[in-house]
């Protein structure tokens, strides 16, 4: 399996494409880009490695993440997936847009929701969902075994941790998705990729992130 980082838009957004190399399958998550260059950047990746995307993946509802959705489903004509508790955010991103002064067209709506059931299969790998909700109801986890990946969202960064200050945000559910859900379901030796800033380890994460040790309080 092979990963593009593509830091996009004005909020330094990863958007991650992950394919595997064989049968060249692969998704787009978090698809955010803003401008047409950003859209050009997408769209260089996938037809200089010649990848056949099958679905678009948010791996949660806000704005940063879903500012390209109506382009990359313009483009690929695939299904988007994500958790419906944050399909309110899809339908307040305008307002959203608004409040940061950033003008961007109305997302689709979403083609299927994620489930705790919900299997993406690129090649022999399979991709499994788990619910990882505080920095959004919402906030989902995509998770390959096989290849020890995990991608994040807002949910974990390096030495960090998603916002609780926006809608439908809390400090302790999140924490508790971090320790409880999504530490105990991937292993220190995974590849973690986050929404924003550089990708890391579960190892590294568990260790170092102050935000993850037994001393710090809230
Ligand atoms: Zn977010």
């Amino acid at each position: 399996m092979k990963v593009f980082q593509l830091p996009l838009n004005p909020f330094s957004m990863n958007c991650y494409i992950y394919f595997d190399e064989t049968t060249k399958e692969g998704i787009i998550i978090d698809p955010g880009a803003f401008t047409e260059d950003e859209k050009n950047q997408i769209k260089k990746v996938i037809e200089d490695n010649d990848i056949k995307i099958k679905y678009i993946v948010n791996t949660h509802g806000h704005l940063d993440h879903i500012l390209g959705n109506k382009f990359a489903k313009d483009y690929f004509n695939v299904p988007i997936l994500m958790d419906k508790e944050d399909e309110f955010l899809l339908e307040n991103s305008q307002d959203q847009a608004r409040f940061f002064g950033l003008n961007f067209p109305a997302p689709p709506p979403v083609d299927e929701y994620i489930t705790g059931d919900t299997i993406i299969e690129l090649g022999n790998a399979k991709l499994k969902f788990i619910k990882t909700p505080g920095h959004s109801p919402g906030s989902v986890c995509i998770i390959d075994d096989e290849n020890k990946n995990v991608f994040s969202g807002d949910v974990v960064f390096k030495n960090s941790i998603g916002r609780t200050d926006l809608q439908g945000g809390d400090i302790k559910v999140l924490l508790s998705s971090i320790k409880n859900i999504l530490f105990k379901e991937v292993k220190d030796d995974y590849k973690l990729h986050p929404g924003h800033m550089e990708i890391t380890t579960v190892r590294d994460e568990r260790k170092n992130n102050p935000f993850l040790q037994k001393d710090f309080k809230y």
